[in-house]
């Protein structure tokens, strides 16, 4: 199996960067990936507060796939996704959404114990892990901790075990990368992390050339997302709609307007997190309702 370990990590997503890997269409892949602060908090006593914040958010690659042109779409399916039994959920001061009213700094670290993580007595959480950051190299570089068209810091629970992601291909080889696992997040990522860990992913990265997209999209077994990315939440969810009533209309032949009634009748809109540079949104489809 082809690897790369998470000494190959990087901060940014870039055009120029060089190539850790170069892998053919169809390849499968693992990627051992960082915790987003880089291993900088092991104990509860270990400050959010003194955070080299030079080090966070890495991602693992960047990875060359072959063929894969301007104007592709690369298709990323998670296979696996295998978490580390230490992670830490943090308040960092100057992030997250209540910034002002609780500004931390707050460090707890958890650890996994028969599939489960505790936090203090009263409450026991079920591992969903999900991946953070995911993306391929825009036009200009861009910091991993940021996000955009090329995906990046998107943290949306959904990029899981079993979906699948579509990212818009902008430079030869889309030079894709991901990292920033974590083993729980809520929708919103309110206080600016999950429960930030370890991993090691498989992917299987292929590239389509029927299929272009300005967005990342993203499916599993039983639904659509369409993501949309900007500093305004409402300016992101109207992306993610239009790119939704454009999927739908691409797929079932629906009309604009059938496509957009369809999506206020049994789609959600569902918040990605709202305390990085910009926030991200996805409109979710079920596939169920297309007989
Ligand atoms: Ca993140």
């Amino acid at each position: 199996m082809l690897t790369l370990g998470k000494q190959q990590s990087t901060y940014d997503f870039g055009p120029d960067n060089p190539p850790a890997l170069r892998v053919k269409p169809g390849a499968t892949l693992v990627l051992e990936t960082l915790d987003a602060v880089d291993g900088q908090i092991q104990s509860d006593s270990d400050s959010a507060e003194q955070i080299d914040l030079g080090h966070v958010n890495s991602a693992t690659g960047p990875i060359y796939v072959e063929g894969a042109q301007p104007g592709d779409t690369l298709v990323v399916e998670i296979l696996d996704n295998e978490l580390a039994n230490q992670g830490a959920a943090l308040i960092i001061p100057g992030f997250g959404a209540l910034q002002d009213d609780i500004p931390g700094p707050y460090t707890k670290v958890f650890h996994v114990e028969d599939g489960q993580i505790r936090y203090g007595d009263k409450v026991r959480l079920p591992l969903k892990p999900m991946i953070g950051t995911i993306g391929v190299a825009p036009l200009e570089p861009l910091p991993t901790l940021n996000l955009g068209e090329h995906g990046g810091n998107l943290d949306t629970t959904a990029v899981t075990t079993g979906a699948t992601v579509y990212l818009p291909v902008f430079v030869e080889g889309a030079l894709f990368g991901a990292g920033d696992v974590h083993s729980t997040q809520g929708d919103g990522e309110v206080c600016g992390t999950g429960i930030e860990t370890d991993a090691k992913l498989t992917f299987r990265l292929d590239v389509r050339k029927d299929f272009p997209i300005q967005r990342p999209r993203l499916e599993n077994a039983d639904e659509w997302m369409t993501i949309g990315v900007d500093e305004s939440l409402k300016e992101a969810i109207r992306l993610s709609l239009l790119d939704m009533v454009s999927w739908l209309q691409d797929m079932h032949g629906l009309s604009r307007e059938e496509a957009y009634v369809l999506i206020s009748l049994v789609g959600d809109v569902r918040i990605g997190q709202i305390v990085d540079p910009k926030a991200s949104v996805r409109t979710v489809m079920p596939k169920s309702v297309f007989i």
